[in-house]
């Protein structure tokens, strides 16, 4: 499946393109070339940060092997901020849904940052 660029509406329409194309605001926290993250707008976590790359594959079984850098840049923008945010040593999760039994809803690939609170007593 070819990525669909958020930038063309005709092409791409999930509700993280919207986003990204600022037809919808979102509390932006961080955005480069590549990719944007914003708040979730229903935070599972004090921090619930969502990575979502400006090139969108539905899921992560539609990324290609090469271009694999895709979900790579997610989980490192994610790390970066932790480190800026200070909760990086105290620790943080990430996490991608992947369709009907992983729970995802939006059909938009996106890497979850959830921090904040202890995670490994609550791993559902
Ligand atoms: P999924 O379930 O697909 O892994 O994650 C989708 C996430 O997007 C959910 O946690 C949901 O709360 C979040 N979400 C859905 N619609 C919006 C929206 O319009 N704005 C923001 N900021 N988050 C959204």
């Amino acid at each position: 499946m070819k990525p669909t660029p958020a930038s063309d509406p005709a092409m791409s329409d999930s509700i993280f393109d919207r986003i990204i194309r600022r037809e919808i605001p979102a509390d932006i926290v961080y955005e480069d070339e590549h990719l944007i993250a914003f708040k979730d707008i229903s935070p599972q976590a004090p921090v619930h940060v969502l990575f979502v790359p400006k090139q969108g594959y539905a899921t992560l079984n539609d990324v290609p092997e090469d271009d694999a850098l895709v979900v790579g840049r997610l989980a490192m923008a994610a790390a970066k901020y932790a480190k800026a945010q200070g909760f990086a040593e105290n620790g943080y999760r990430v996490l991608m849904n992947v369709n009907r039994d992983g729970g995802q809803t939006v059909f938009h690939i996106h890497l979850h940052l959830l921090a904040g609170r202890a995670l490994y007593a609550h791993f559902g």
